[in-house]
This record gives structure tokens, C-alpha cells and sequence, in this order.
């Protein structure tokens, strides 16, 4: 898979790149990962990226040409590639959109800075403009950074074990169940006794019991989201009779 990064900043993914599950990704052909700068495409002595804003007001915008040119020139080294601008006004990003987006052919990412871009380009360029949350940061590369990253996991033969990413938090609407290693005692805090018993069988119940109670504690709305299965049924009851029988004595 192919991936773009349309940024006045190309620097900061030299980092994200060296690193990792990305690096061996990158370094098995399984990904590329092209930083494009900006202010290459852009014309002038000064090569200028923004400009001030039409109607007044604080703040720049980036002008609407080198960004044109910038992602033309990524579409045709990448005709299949969807173009994403990463932005606060988007669409939530989540593990569904990153599961969608791994079976793409390529992502041209445009990362915004100052107020953002000429309007023009969201009209014209843009296939799906995606917000990493509900905050402002002062630019788009973090946020394609930490798209790409979620993105890259789910692409076959990146992760060590094949399957990790099935199991992942939020992969069936549940959170991960807890991970326990050697020590086996920590801080007068023992590893469950189920995970050495050498039962597969218990251990995958007990880990479905752990992944259930993990969100209903912190992400009651993905339960209410999917309902319970009959084996989660099954553990509610048991936990609802043991708390029934605390507040009965
Ligand atoms: N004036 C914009 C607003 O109020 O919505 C904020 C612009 S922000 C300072 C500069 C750039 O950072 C944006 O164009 C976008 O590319 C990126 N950005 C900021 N917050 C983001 C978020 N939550 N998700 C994705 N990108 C974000």
C-alpha cells in the first residue's frame, strides 16, 4: 500500500518512519511512505504555501495552487489512492475506518496548517476529510501519522503474529482483555491461576469474561452498541447474582 503525505513539515515523519512495525513494513515492501513537500510545488522566489485570509480576520490559509499541483502529482503516482484531508471538522476516525482503509490501494494525506486550507481544494480535491478527535492540534501530520499507523496494522503481514489485529480493542466492540508476564508474583499481586493451568479452553473463557467486564466498566456504549452474546449472557448473570448475594447480606 501506498501512502502520501502532503506537508510543509515532510521532516517530521523521518522519525515515524525509523521505527518498529512501520520501519519493517516499510522495509518489506509491504508499505511506502512518501513525505511530499508543500512548498515544492509552490511557485514565487519564497515559494509561498499561505496567504491572508479573504474578509479579514487572524491567522493564514493555505493557498489553494501548490496544493492542487502537490496532490496531482501523488494521483498519478498512485491513481487508486483515495485523498484525505486530516481535519477537526471530519469524520471520527476509529478501528472500523482503519480496517476500511487497509484495503485501499494507496492514502494521499493532506495535513492542514494555520486556519487550514482554501475551501476550494476540501470542493475539488478531497475524497474524505477525517478528524482524530475532538480537539485542535496545530497540524494535520500528527493526526496522518496516527491514522496511518492504525491503518498499517491491519494490512496482512505487518504484525509479528498474523492475528494480532483480530484481537485488537475495539476489533468486535469489546476492549482487549488484561495481559499478564513473567513475574508471576509482582508487588504482592499474583498472575490469575488460570493462565497457567495450561487449559486453552479457560483461558479463552477467561479472557472473554476479562475483555467483557473491561468494557463494561469503561465503554458501557459498545455493549449497548452490539448487545451481549449468549456466553456473555452468561458471565452478566454470574457477576449479576455474585453482586445480588453482596447487597442481600
Ligand atoms: N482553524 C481550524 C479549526 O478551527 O477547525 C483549525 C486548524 S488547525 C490549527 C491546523 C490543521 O491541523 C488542520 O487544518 C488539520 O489539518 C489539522 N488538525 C487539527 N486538529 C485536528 C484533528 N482533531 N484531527 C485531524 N486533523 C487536525
Amino acid at each position: 500500500m501506498d501512502f502520501f503525505a502532503l506537508t510543509i513539515f515532510s521532516g517530521m515523519f523521518e522519525t515515524f518512519a525509523a521505527h518498529g512495525i512501520i520501519r519493517r513494513a516499510l522495509e518489506s515492501g509491504r508499505i511506502s511512505m512518501t513525505p511530499v513537500n508543500i512548498r515544492d510545488y509552490a511557485a514565487g522566489r519564497h515559494r509561498e504555501t499561505d496567504d491572508r485570509p479573504y474578509g479579514g480576520g487572524s491567522g493564514m490559509v493555505m493557498k489553494p495552487e501548490p496544493l492542487a499541483a502537490a496532490i496531482k502529482d501523488a494521483r498519478a503516482r498512485c491513481p487508486e489512492a483515495r485523498t484525505v484531508l486530516l481535519s477537526p471538522r471530519g469524520t471520527r476516525f476509529d478501528q472500523h475506518a482503519a480496517r476500511k482503509y487497509a484495503g485501499c490501494k494507496g492514502l494521499i494525506f493532506v495535513c492542514g496548517r494555520y486556519e487550514g486550507l482554501d475551501e476550494r481544494i476540501c470542493d475539488g480535491y478531497i475524497d474524505d476529510e477525517i478528524s482524530i478527535g475532538d480537539y485542535v492540534l496545530t497540524g494535520g501530520e500528527l493526526a496522518a501519522m496516527v491514522v496511518m499507523d492504525a491503518v498499517i496494522r491491519h494490512i496482512p503481514g505487518t504484525l509479528g503474529a498474523e492475528d494480532a489485529a483480530e484481537c485488537d480493542s475495539f476489533s468486535d466492540q469489546r476492549l482487549e482483555h488484561a495481559h499478564y508476564t513473567r513475574p508471576r508474583f509482582f508487588e504482592g499481586r499474583a498472575v490469575p491461576d488460570v493462565l497457567l493451568s495450561g487449559n486453552h479452553r479457560e483461558i479463552e473463557h477467561w479472557r472473554m469474561e476479562s475483555a467483557l467486564l473491561q468494557t463494561l466498566i469503561r465503554r458501557p456504549d459498545l455493549v449497548e452498541n452490539t448487545g451481549l452474546t449468549k456466553q456473555e449472557k452468561q458471565v452478566v448473570k454470574k457477576w449479576c447474582r455474585y453482586l445480588e448475594s453482596l447487597v442481600s447480606e
